[in-house]
């Protein structure tokens, strides 16, 4: 299976014997070139400018909330997020082990500590039968109407449900029951721009969302990130606490609180503009891939993960699930070796040595899916 599927790939790619198939490349088909040279013209390439308010709309209207906010990354977005949501230090916060380290860290960058419940193999994301069995279970509510961890007497600030390798999660289950138990959410939704959920766009569910817009990501503006909210007082924090935590004034440089600078500059905001723009066919080449992989790696007996249920996702990763450690590790091997570009799955949180004392459930899915799942590539293919 592993040379039929090495052929494969390199034809859906049409690309030469020999040459190397990476994981994921962006493309670069559309006005980058024109906005960004605009851009240079201006002299407005830094934090201030037309294209860092443009694409702020531009995300707004994709994901179909009231506001976006511009960030320098996702991962500076997740913690600002976190924030606003009020995690202060000493608190934890609900999420996944399998993960990209980036959501782990953000929830230490505000001081407080992940915990973490198991994933489902539907949707590689969190739980929500299990998320639900948790808060019964180990909560309860304070007078103040906190979530508090019984075991430890902490308080379970936020939750931070993450859209693994785009797929949506039962995200409208998770919400009702972080509202139930006063929780805030904020969706980790750095690798699902373009993933619906019941023809809701991921990210909307909650408090706010994140998107990424790094080089790896279907739309990359070099490093970007966006904070999506419907919530006018939470997106006019975000903006303040990016830029400084500024208050305005005409002339006077006043700040009141401690802020960042993680506004996304106008020159990565041009780029980000532009490739938006291509974000619909971006969408339906990915879905073709992922169409000619399922069929093929179905026709071949493997278990190629497809979209959940009830969602859309837009396939960022595609990725297929390996009988056991020992046949990821010889496909690793084999693919690698004849140029086609393969990852395993992240290591589990708790599994780093930064994480491994965090408080877990039982968490047997995400280390059943850890041994056996492996990104192929998934690049949006030239022609
Ligand atoms: C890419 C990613 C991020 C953060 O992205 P950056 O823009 O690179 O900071 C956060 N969470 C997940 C799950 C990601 O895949």
């Amino acid at each position: 299976m592993f040379e039929q599927f090495v052929a494969f790939v390199r034809e859906l790619y049409r690309v030469q014997p020999e040459e190397f198939i990476p994981l994921h490349v962006p493309r670069f088909w559309g006005n980058e070139k024109k906005y960004v040279l605009d851009c240079i013209d201006s002299t407005f390439v830094s934090s201030v400018g037309e294209y860092v308010n443009r694409f702020e709309r531009m995300m707004a209207e994709i994901a179909g909330t009231k506001y976006a906010v511009a960030t320098v990354n996702g991962t500076n977005g997740l913690q600002v997020a976190l924030r606003i949501a009020g995690v202060v230090p000493g608190d934890l916060v609900v999420t996944q082990p399998l993960t990209f380290i980036a959501t782990c860290n953000a929830i230490r960058y505000q001081g407080a500590d992940p915990l973490f419940v198991d994933v489902d193999e539907s949707t590689l994301g969190l739980s929500a039968a299990k998320l639900e069995s948790f808060f019964e279970e180990v909560t309860y509510l304070n007078n103040q109407g906190e979530c508090i961890h019984q075991a430890s007497g902490k308080r379970i600030a936020a939750c931070v449900p993450m859209h693994t390798f785009g797929h949506p999660v039962e995200i409208d289950t998770i919400a009702s029951i972080c509202q139930k138990n006063q929780v805030p959410l904020i969706e980790d939704s750095a690798e699902s721009l373009g993933s619906y959920y019941r023809n809701q766009h991921t990210g909307t569910f909650g408090l706010a969302g994140v998107f990424s817009f790094n080089g790896n990501k279907t739309v990359t503006c070099g490093g970007g990130g966006a904070i999506v909210t419907n919530d006018e007082v939470l997106a006019a924090k975000a903006k303040y606490l990016t830029t400084q935590a500024k208050v305005p004034h005409a002339w006077e440089y006043v700040h009141d609180e401690i802020g960042y600078n993680y506004r996304l500059p106008n020159i990565n905001a041009a780029l980000a503009c532009a490739q938006l723009e291509q974000l619909p066919l971006f969408l339906s080449r990915k879905r073709e891939v992922a169409e000619s992989y399922g069929q093929y790696l179905t026709s071949l007996g493997q278990n190629f993960v497809r979209e959940p249920e009830a969602a859309a996702s837009n396939y960022w990763l595609n990725a297929i699930l390996l009988r056991d450690r020992e046949e990821r590790e010889s496909f690793l091997e084999y693919t690698n070796k004849s140029g086609v570009m393969t990852r395993p799955v992240w290591q589990l949180m708790h599994h780093l040595p930064m994480f491994k004392n965090c408080l877990r459930e039982d968490v047997v899915v995400a280390e059943k899916l850890a041994d056996r799942l492996v990104n192929i590539p998934s690049s949006v293919p030239e022609n």
